[in-house]
């Protein structure tokens, strides 16, 4: 499933071909057909994501909000000499209709999404006010979801993957962040120390902008790259260097131990048994002390 940083990409690459032009909205595939033409020809002010949502702006308070689900794509395709006859289920069809336009035709179409529907301001803001807050907003306020976790019994790997607590961190992000904060999945989310909360929000703010620009997800350490280590690099379809998504019995890059799995709120996750090692909570008023870490310092 694509995670915030796709949709944040996907929001820029539609402004950067669609924002302040007019564009014919189509439905060749049929299913939105009846919205479509409620906004055909209207000016297309801008997209926005927040987290895996995404929001296309046109004139007249209007919004096309858009979910990919598991298999959507919106592919977008700018300055084009020609538009192709659109190929396969073509739910929606962004068009620029400024025929001898200097910048060029741009066009884009969405398949296969979970959701595309035509919306107001007052249905927007309802989606948006169930969100959680999103790493990859300035505006976003991590306050907001360590709230919610600091007072959950439910695990950091099931909360880190609920939208309502923190929007756009998927499958990927949630195994890897943990890794490096070397944190087990499953430890509640009442467990955990603010400061430990804060940096890893502050990683994901990181690796996810990271993952805007570069369109993959790289969550490795300098030091930790194929280069540095001399290893191969990492061959998977998601692309990207990371610990331990995926690579189930493999070697933990740090430490060696095979990578192990489980399934955590309806998806796989991945963890370094050594690295990330289950919490034991002590005593009703005691402090809590992080296991398998070496040295005496706060113990
Ligand atoms: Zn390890």
């Amino acid at each position: 499933m694509p995670e915030g940083h796709t949709l944040r990409r996907l929001a820029d690459d539609l402004n950067a071909a669609f924002a302040g032009r007019t564009v014919r909205v189509s439905s060749p595939q049929g299913r939105f057909e009846a919205d479509a033409e409620q906004v055909d020809g209207s000016r297309l002010l801008g997209a926005d994501s927040a987290g895996k949502h995404l929001f296309v702006e046109l004139d007249g308070e209007r919004f096309v909000h858009v979910h990919l689900g598991l298999i959507g794509s919106f592919d977008v395709h700018a300055g084009v000499e020609e538009v192709p006859d659109p190929v396969g289920q073509v739910r929606l069809r962004l068009v620029t209709a400024e025929p001898g336009d200097p910048r060029g035709t741009s066009y884009a179409d969405l398949r296969g999404a979970i959701l595309c529907d035509l919306v107001g301001p007052a249905r927007r803001a309802e989606i948006l006010g169930r969100l959680g807050p999103d790493p990859l907003r300035p505006d976003a306020d991590p306050d907001l979801a360590w709230r919610r976790i600091s007072r959950s019994h439910r695990s950091i790997g099931d909360l880190l993957m609920d939208q309502k607590v923190l929007a756009g961190v998927g499958n990927v992000y949630r195994a890897e962040v943990l890794f490096r904060h070397r944190i087990h999945p499953r430890r509640p989310g009442n467990t955990l120390r603010i400061s430990q909360w804060r940096a890893i929000w502050a990683d994901l703010v990181e690796l996810m902008g990271e993952g805007v620009r570069s369109g993959r997800i790289d969550t490795v350490r300098p030091e930790h790259t194929p280069e540095a280590m001399g290893r191969p690099a990492r061959q998977d379809d998601h692309g990207g260097e990371v610990y331990v998504y995926r690579r189930t019995s493999m070697p933990c890059l740090l430490c060696g131990s095979a990578v192990r799995t489980a399934v955590l709120a309806g998806r796989n996750i991945f963890w370094c048994p050594h690295c990330q090692p289950t919490f034991r909570s002590r005593a009703v008023g005691s402090s809590h002390r992080e296991p398998g870490r070496s040295g005496g310092a706060g113990a």
